[in-house]
């Protein structure tokens, strides 16, 4: 094990040659632009490397201690001077080609971050809107994955009735409210690590091989007494609901950017969240994947 150990040519079970002994990875950021149209940071090949003149996104080869979104990160902050924390990770695609393999990180920001050409490898680098990605001439690779993550550049936020998620298993709830919380949060947090290989039905976005949306867990009543001890986790956020936990749940179906799914049993939240364009599920849905 040592840092740069995956630099080297490997041979895929598709007869082709490929950068990266241990596979590779990499990480296309998605933002909104100023027009509301989502736009993907993607970096032009010199001129001396392999597929020059491509497009495609920031990447390259994994070393052998290295997770596929740690690669994928630490080549983006080389390639384009990505900052720490810019994006976040949303969801992951995995182009196995037998013996070998690219994984590309779909993550998303609130808006285009500053970047720019920060090696000899990558002279360009662009925020390019998605309806201008298929005119570039892409890198082989790229072009083969690019219709099936453009329909999963948008972020996939689930927003958790708490109360009702709460109330749907007896683990004695209803003595320590603030408790059950804590426990629901924590087990969130584990979730939102691990992942989930497939979004509740109903949920319009491409195939990847593991979302990581981000939780929203919206407490109301007693269960707020939880929230000092609540940090937001990475990939949880918490929130307390000033009145009724349905409205609040009810304002951010409405108002989160990207795909929302509200996770509720109550008939009137579910119809609430769907008028406000949210999808929904059970409280089911999510216990089982706790
Ligand atoms: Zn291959």
């Amino acid at each position: 094990m040592a840092e740069g150990d995956g630099n080297g040519w490997a041979d895929c079970g598709q007869g082709h040659r490929h950068w990266g002994r241990h596979g590779a990875a990499g990480l296309l950021a998605c933002a909104p632009g100023h027009d509301g149209q989502t736009s993907v940071l993607l970096i032009l090949r010199a001129d001396w490397t392999q597929h020059a003149g491509t497009w495609g996104p920031p990447g390259g080869a994994r070393d052998s201690h290295e997770s596929a979104a740690a690669a994928a990160l630490r080549e983006a902050a080389e390639e384009c001077a990505v900052p720490p924390g810019a994006a976040r990770i949303h969801g992951l695609l995995d182009d196995d080609h037998g013996g070998w393999s690219y994984q590309t990180l779909v993550a998303g920001a609130d808006r285009p971050f500053g970047v720019r050409a920060a090696s000899r490898e990558a002279p360009r680098v662009a925020w390019v809107p998605v309806d201008q990605v298929g005119s570039l001439p892409l890198h082989p690779g790229f072009a083969v994955t690019w219709p099936v993550i453009r329909e999963a550049v948008e972020p996939v936020t689930i927003i958790v009735d708490a109360a009702n998620v709460m109330g749907s298993r007896a683990d004695g709830w209803w003595r320590d409210r603030a408790g059950a919380a804590a426990r629901l949060q924590h087990e969130l947090a584990g979730l939102a690590a691990r992942g989930i290989i497939q979004l509740p039905a109903g949920v319009r976005a491409g195939p990847l091989d593991r979302w990581f949306p981000q939780y929203i867990l919206v407490l109301e009543g007693q269960a707020r007494a939880a929230m000092p001890e609540l940090a937001d986790a990475d990939g949880v956020r918490v929130v307390a609901a000033p009145g009724s936990g349905d409205d609040t749940i009810a304002e951010l179906a409405a108002t989160t950017r990207g795909s929302r799914v509200v996770v509720t049993a109550d008939r009137e939240l579910r119809r609430r969240a769907a008028a406000a364009g949210a999808s929904v599920t059970g409280p089911r849905w999510l216990l089982d994947r706790l």
